[in-house]
């Protein structure tokens, strides 16, 4: 009777081992051909684009048409983009000081890539120049260092 009780325990036991080890493998055995068929996609939501500049021109091609001494007015986007600040832009009412320490945050993005035609800009004052030569040099109009600026 005794050798009865003590080969049900072990059985018991034996089958609680079997469960715990055959649960612990199935996990891992689904999910890794899961984690090939899927690549990890990540979409942008809506609203959410990042700017690399505060201000943008009206039309494409501007950058041909300027002389290189001449300036063009740009247009700020934090006061024509619905919801700015969701996509890093500063509120529409940002002080002078702010939207530039924003646009010099976006500058020193961008200056990190090299982007063909970039010249630069005042995101205070709102002109643009094709001379990327001109970059952090003082801004005509108020002194503070000009910024990179992308025509398109
Ligand atoms: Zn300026």
């Amino acid at each position: 009777m005794k050798i009865a009780i003590a080969i049900i325990v072990v059985v018991v036991v034996v089958t609680i081992v079997v469960v715990i080890l055959a649960k612990r493998r199935s996990p891992d055995a689904e999910l890794t051909p899961a984690k090939k068929i899927m690549p990890a996609t990540q979409v942008m939501p809506p609203g959410e684009i990042s700017y690399s500049q505060l201000d943008i021109t009206e039309t494409f091609g501007d950058n041909e048409r300027l002389k290189s001494d001449e300036w063009i007015s740009t247009s700020p986007l934090n006061k024509m983009t619905p919801k700015g600040e969701a996509s890093g832009l500063p509120p529409a009412d940002a002080t002078a000081d702010e939207v530039y320490a924003v646009a010099d945050k976006m500058s020193r993005i961008r200056e990190s890539i090299s982007i063909p035609n970039d010249g630069v800009y005042c995101p205070i004052c709102h002109i643009a120049n094709v001379q990327l030569g001109k970059l952090r040099s003082p801004c005509p109009k108020c002194g503070r260092p000009l910024l990179k600026f992308g025509w398109d």
